[in-house]
């Protein structure tokens, strides 16, 4: 990356790289990561530092399994019912809704029985590079003690639940991903100290979380920096090709030029798209959670309550208890009562959670209509590549889609189509 001749950067380093990863969260860390080990340089640039949004507070999870659509849940019929509860799984901010109604048009039709199987043989391709492309970046950069491989529960209040659950998990069963249903004894065992309203549950042994998601993200970061990569705080407000490669704008009026660069600035990427004549229906999906004390309950892996929409986590820093869905947009202030209903109901499951002292947070997931995420070329350039939109799973396919991101900027052979991910699909 070099600087416009007469518009000084202040940093050296930025004039040795030759691609540019706008946004520092998970994707624009991984996608750095496995471009380095292609043999490129690169500059990260974020006003937020590193990993310091939606990637700092998430739920941990390697979720490899969840390959459903979540408009192919059943999701559809929950809806009405979930939106009559305040302080429930998902929100809507009135004020919003007529901004949200094309992105909710193009969820109910991604729902539609033609549309699901496509979906889910997608986001299973995805999944399966995933569970190998992080397995390799955790070795590459020397993460393996911050990985836990024990799985995850999902618990059910009744028989009933389970069976409407089984739909999904036979096609979890056709992608190749083994599950144990379990109850008595054997559910006990996989989690004491659950409230006896729970009558069932789905162990998935595959299910991965890392010890502390920021942390983890921010060691990718720390190698990435270690093998020569910059990070520099700054905001990139414009961009569009150039004769040699790509020419970006920041906030300060400095002009850069690459010869490459990713575009992952998860939720806040839409307007720069736009700038390349990608008009993607980006929204945000914002979620929230409370990181409890280490000593909070005796967590034995990450509890999954679906029905009610949020995770409770064993994390290296504490007990993490979140999830549920608010679409009230990028600037709308934090509601932290949606943190502390979650909260209340966890007490519920786990009768014996300690839930003083805890640490709220609010993050802003990158949500596209159909669950998948973007990556692939801009309509402007090929040189300039689209990476964002991961919704509830950026941690999951970060490492995938950095190995994409590489393909795609080193013209080598994609691993599957992808064509399901084109930012031009919509
Ligand atoms: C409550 C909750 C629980 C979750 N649990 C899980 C889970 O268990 N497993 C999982 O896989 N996923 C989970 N997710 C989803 C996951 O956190 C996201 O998909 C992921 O963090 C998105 O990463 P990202 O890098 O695209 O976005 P971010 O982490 O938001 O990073 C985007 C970066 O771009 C920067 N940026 C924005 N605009 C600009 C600009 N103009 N110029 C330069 N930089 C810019 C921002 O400052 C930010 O740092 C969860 C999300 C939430 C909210």
């Amino acid at each position: 990356m070099t600087v416009q001749p007469g518009r000084a950067a202040g940093d050296p380093a930025l004039a040795s790289a030759d691609v540019a990863v706008i946004g520092a969260g998970i994707i624009g860390l991984a996608c750095a990561q496995k471009l380095q080990q292609a043999g490129r340089s690169v500059a990260l640039l974020d006003p937020a530092g590193m990993a310091n949004r939606t990637s700092a507070g998430n739920a941990a999870a390697f979720a490899f399994s969840d390959i459903l659509p979540l408009a192919g849940r059943g999701l559809i019929f929950k809806v009405p019912g979930w939106l009559l509860d305040p302080l429930g799984p998902l929100s809507i901010r009135p004020a919003y809704l007529p901004r949200l109604l094309p992105w909710f048009w193009r969820f109910l039709r991604a729902g539609q029985a033609g549309r699901i199987a496509g979906a889910i043989a997608a986001q299973a391709a995805l999944m399966r590079l995933s569970e190998g492309e992080m397995a390799a970046l955790v070795e590459a950069c020397g993460l393996a003690a911050m990985v836990r491989h024990d799985g995850s529960l999902e618990l059910y209040e009744s028989e009933a639940e389970l069976t409407a659950s089984e739909e999904g998990w036979r096609h979890r069963r056709a992608a190749g991903i083994g599950f144990e249903h379990v109850r008595g004894a054997r559910l006990a065992e996989l989690q004491p100290g659950l409230a006896p309203r729970f009558v069932a549950g789905t162990f998935v042994p595959s299910w991965q979380t890392v010890s502390e998601p920021q942390h983890f993200a921010c060691a990718i970061g720390e190698h990435v920096l270690a093998q020569g990569g910059t990070l520099r705080m700054a905001e990139v407000v414009g961009i569009a090709p150039a004769e040699h490669g790509v020419t970006l704008r920041l906030r300060d009026g400095q002009i850069l030029q690459a010869r490459q660069a990713v575009l992952a600035a998860g939720a806040w990427s839409k307007h720069l798209a736009a700038q390349l004549g990608d008009r993607i229906p980006l929204d945000t999906e914002r979620g929230y959670n409370t990181t409890l004390p280490a000593d909070a309950f005796p967590l034995r892996r990450q509890l999954i309550f679906g029905a009610h929409g949020f995770v409770i986590t064993p994390l290296a820093t504490g007990i993490r208890v979140g999830g549920a869905v608010e679409l009230a947009g990028l600037d709308h202030p934090p509601n932290f009562a949606r943190a502390r209903a979650m909260l209340a109901k966890a007490k519920r499951f786990l009768p014996d959670l300690a839930t003083d002292g805890g640490r709220e947070w609010m993050g802003h997931r990158p949500s596209l209509p159909d669950s998948l995420p973007v990556i692939g070329a801009s309509r402007a350039s090929p040189h300039i590549v689209h990476a964002f939109g991961h919704g509830h799973l950026g941690l999951t396919q970060s490492a995938a889609t950095g190995r994409l991101v590489a393909d795609l900027l080193c013209a080598r052979r994609s691993a599957f189509d992808l064509s399901p991910f084109s930012p031009q699909r919509f």
